[in-house]
Order: structure tokens, then sequence, then C-alpha cells
């Protein structure tokens, strides 16, 4: 075994993590679970959706350094795990950590007794905003979907602002962008925050022509306006503009996003794909540092929700936290994100805010009984796939 930087401490010896254990669930979700030898466990959320069995595997080869180590040392353990592969970065490896980050916090905060927000400094609010996603792929039903999330006890909502784009598409394309948001719009009123997410669907060419025709009816932000790996067009597009532009979901680290903090208003990190809540929090911090604001990724389940709260909790550009309570895939299989939990009043969304948990470590008990039971039926080939989507010519197009 390598040198440790500082020898084992006396109240190290019952935090030396034993176990790993991995539980791919529905509808898209992958839970670790973490045993020290003194009995404590930690739960993390490590997942990449559509590639749990890729990230599965990352964990297996991480955990070979983890286990045995004392689970209290999350810095080290994450430099070592980010930096000592020496190929490091990208969704599987970063999500990976993210999992086993999580679940180290978890632990952390379960032997001090404290909440993991009270290890990071302490609470900045009592409770954070919310939003619910209400699909958009197509205008049908959008607007009495954003109605049902505000009767759900939201004060804002998410939508996708197209379905397939081709590179350069017909003025009636951007018409319906805009269509959809006016309906949405004109159901919930002024006062409800209505995110747009172009998804990378969108190139180029007609990206700031859609977002100048959403302008009129005031989206909270417009969401990956050019899809990853084109953040330096987002200079260029974001002059003039009067819309917030977000991105971060396919972002993984400080160093992908100390490109694009220059030049956009809303940084969203997936605490399940950046590293987890140790490195999404330095990106919180960072991202402060550009006068950004943070709204962290978060379509995953409750693992995933809890540590992004925990950052929330602790960050004072936190404006609002995405969710997938209640949100449309589950229905194939089922399950949603309460399910896993037995203590699901931790997500209760009480005038469009969730507030501050009280429990140790995330907060969460996760049901475990209900865990084994589902682990497995969404492994494999009946998991969940990203949709491969086609134009008319049988091209592809960006889902
Ligand atoms: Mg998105």
């Amino acid at each position: 075994m390598p040198a440790e930087p500082v020898p084992l401490r006396s109240f190290e010896k019952d935090l030396v993590v034993e176990s790993f254990e991995l539980f791919d669930v529905p509808p898209r979700w992958l839970f670790l679970k973490v045993a020290t030898k003194g009995g404590l466990v930690g739960w993390g959320e490590p997942v990449v959706e559509g590639r749990s069995g890729a990230v599965r595997t990352a964990v297996e080869e991480l955990g070979e350094y983890v286990i045995g180590r004392p689970a209290n040392r999350i810095e080290d353990i994450w430099q070592v795990l980010h930096r000592g592969g020496f190929y490091r970065g990208g969704p599987v490896l970063m999500s990976a950590i993210a999992g086993i980050d999580q679940a180290l916090w978890d632990i952390k905060g379960k032997a001090l007794d404290a909440p993991v927000y009270e290890l990071l400094g302490g609470a900045v609010r009592g409770s954070i905003a919310v939003y619910g996603w209400i699909g958009g792929d197509s205008p049908d039903g959008v607007a009495e979907a954003a109605q049902h999330r505000v009767k759900q006890g939201f004060g804002a909502v998410k939508m996708n602002a197209s379905g397939r784009m081709a590179w350069i598409d017909s003025p009636q394309r951007i018409a319906e962008i805009a269509e959809r948001m006016r309906l949405v719009r004109e159901a919930v009123g002024p006062d409800i925050g209505i995110g747009v997410d172009f998804h990378g669907r969108i190139h180029r060419g007609l990206a700031r022509r859609a977002i100048e025709a959403l302008e009129p009816y005031a989206p909270m932000f417009v969401e990956d306006p050019v899809a990853p790996g084109h953040e330096d067009l987002l200079a260029g597009l974001a002059a003039g503009l009067r819309t917030p532009l977000a991105t971060g979901e396919r972002l993984y680290s400080r160093w992908d996003f100390k490109h694009v903090l220059p030049h956009i208003d809303v940084a969203q990190p997936d605490v399940s794909h950046a590293g987890g809540i140790s490195e999404t929090r330095r990106i919180a911090s960072m991202a402060e540092a550009y006068d950004v604001a943070l709204a962290p990724h978060c379509p995953l389940g409750p693992l995933a929700l809890a540590a992004s709260l925990h950052v929330d909790f602790a960050s004072l550009n936190a404006f609002i936290q995405e969710t997938s309570l209640g949100m449309h895939y589950h229905d194939q299989y089922g399950v949603e994100l309460l399910d896993y939990v037995a203590n699901p009043e931790v997500f209760a969304v009480q005038e469009g805010k969730i507030s501050l948990p009280e429990k140790p470590g995330l907060g969460v008990e996760i049901a475990e009984d209900i865990v084994r039971k589902e682990a497995g039926r969404a492994d494999g080939e009946n998991g969940w796939r990203n949709p491969v989507w086609r134009l008319s010519d049988g091209s592809f197009a960006e889902w």
C-alpha cells in the first residue's frame, strides 16, 4: 500500500472503509453503499444516465484505493482518485468519483453527528427554491404540465425548447419555440420561473434567433444554448442578449468550468457528474468570483438531490435546484425518487422550496429493502438508454 500522508489516528480506526456495494435501480440510477469497520454506512449516487455499467466498473476500480482507508480523508482521497490515475476528467471517471465523494461526506456527517452543510461552513439559507420538469419536446400538454407543477407547489419549471432541429432549420421551427413558451407563460403568469433548455439541439446558426424569440416571455434562463464542445461560442452569443445563459451539466470539473464562467450567468454542475459534493462546492465558489449564479443540474435520484441541496444550503450564489420529483420518464418503470427514501419529508416542497434537513450526513434514510428489490431491474439491456433521433433525411439529430 502506498504511503499515507498522515498515519492512522485513533479516531479513524472505526472509519476505515470496509466495503462498496452497488445497486442499479430504475429508472436510470446507480446507488453506492459504503460501509466502514465501525458500522457507519454512507450512500452516494455515481451515475451517468444510460452508462451506469461503465460507471459501475469505474467505481469498482477506484474502490481498490478507497477500501482500507479512513473515510474521513475526503480531500486526499478525492485528489488521488482524480489525479492519481494519470488520465483524468470526463463523465465516467468524474461521476464515479462523485458517488464515492458523496458517500464519504455522508459518513463524515454521521461520524460527527452533523448535516453535510454544517461541515461546508454552515447554512447560508433556510430553504432553496426548486424547479420541476414539464417536457417540451413537443408543445402538447406543456401548459397543462406547468399548471400541474404550480399546483404541486413549485414556483418554477423547466422545459425543452424544441424537438429535433436541423443545423439550419425553418422559421416555422423558431415560431414553434416561441409559441411553446408563450403557452406556458400565459398558463402560469409572470411570477413563475420558466427555464428553457435548448439541450444542445440547436446549432450555432439559429441559437441567437431562438433565444431572441423567447425574450418577450422572460425565460428564467436559457440552458445549453449550444452543445458541449462549443463553449467558445458563448461569449459571442451572450453579447446583447437580455436572457441569462446557463450551462454546465456536461462539464465535469473546475478545469472544464474555468473556460466558460466568464461568459455565462448560471452554472449548472451536476453533483453526480462533476466530482461530487467536494468539486461542486469548489465550482460554486469559483462561479461566485465571476458573479455567476449556481443552479445545480439534477435529474437523478434521492442521494444526488440531497447532495446538491447541501451544496446549495452552503453556497451564497445558489438560487434554484433542479429535481426529478415526479419526472415523466418514471412512468415506464413505475418507481419514483421518493420510493427509495424512508424519510420522504426531507424533500417536501412548500411554497416552491425545500427546507434545510437536520439529520446528520446527507440526511436521507435510504429504504434499503426497496433498493434491493428494485436492483437489477434496469440493468444492462433493460436499462434506460439515450434516445437516438434522426432528421427526415436520415441524419443524426441531437437529443
Ligand atoms: Mg439540461
